[in-house]
């Protein structure tokens, strides 16, 4: 299927590994032109190389922490005029609901709830001048079903979605869609990272964790960066346009629900 998007611009924050690489490799190999951010530089060149090699578009890398004021003037002076935004940034850690002070919730807004905000205060409204623009954000299946330990990730992505809730109304009419997609376990650095945790608790293997947490989905696997770039890449489409306000899960099934 053709997207229709080829010749457009893309700032995909978070993109060297994982979930935002998997959607950059994928707007790129529908001929978006992209603005690739991560904290480090090494791994982001080199993510950066490959898709201009692989697809021929332009790539443009901004090594800063998307979460903190400096880095998204930094993202924001490089990016220039975008019509897609993918939001995405490090997940909070797991822990307990008890233990958590102020100063924790504080760093998990910033990361997961002000920080797309922030971007999208900057961007949309180019796109609604220019009539057409895409937003989604990365949060997770913990919106839809809490998961206990990640109990930071619960609070702060809800936050996002009540405002994208609202948001994606308005802008609507001017042609801009913002979308969730929510991503269940992904074989990422972040699910090895939550595997080690498990492991290290239980006292079991890495892979013993990992067929544990399989088993529990009904696709018997983990999901792939490649899967989640594909719909990610869909929703930036032509043919996404009257797709608004939606937060769809890449669970494999997971999540037991009926709506
Ligand atoms: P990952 O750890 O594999 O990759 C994270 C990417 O984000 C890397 O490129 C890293 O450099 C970049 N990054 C992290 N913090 C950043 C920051 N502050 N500024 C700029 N770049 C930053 O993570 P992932 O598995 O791809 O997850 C992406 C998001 O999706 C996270 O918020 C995660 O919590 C969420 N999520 C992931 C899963 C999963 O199973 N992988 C499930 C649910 C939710």
């Amino acid at each position: 299927m053709d997207l229709g998007i080829a010749g457009k611009r893309a700032l995909v924050c978070a993109s060297s590994r994982g979930l935002g690489r998997g959607c950059a490799a994928a707007l790129a190999e529908a001929g978006v032109d992209l603005v690739m951010n991560a904290r480090g530089a090494e791994a982001l060149e080199t993510a950066a190389e490959e898709m201009r090699a692989a697809c021929g578009v332009e790539v443009t890398t901004v090594a800063a922490d998307i979460t903190s004021d400096e880095g998204r003037e930094k993202v924001l002076a490089a990016c220039g005029q975008v019509d897609i935004l993918v939001n995405n940034a490090g997940g909070p850690p797991p822990g307990m609901w008890q233990n958590w002070d102020r100063d924790d919730f504080i760093v998990a807004l910033d990361a997961n709830m002000l920080t797309p905000i922030a971007l999208i205060k900057a961007l949309v409204p180019g796109m609604m001048e220019r009539g057409w623009g895409r937003v989604v954000n990365i949060t997770s299946q913990s919106v839809r079903a809490p998961i206990g330990v990640l109990g930071l990730s619960n609070s702060a992505r809800t936050g996002l979605t009540g405002y994208v809730a609202g948001t994606s109304r308005q802008v609507a009419s001017a042609g801009v869609t913002i979308n969730n997609l929510l991503p269940g376990v992904h074989a990422t650095d972040r699910a090895d990272s939550l595997d080690g945790g498990v492991a290290k608790a239980e006292g079991i293997t890495l892979e013993e964790a990992r067929s544990r947490r399989e088993s529990t989905i009904p696709v018997r696997r983990y999901g792939t960066p490649q899967e989640f770039g594909a719909a990610c890449a869909f929703l930036c489409s032509q043919h996404a346009g009257f797709i608004v306000g939606q937060n769809i899960l890449l669970d494999g099934g997971a999540t037991n629900l009926t709506v």
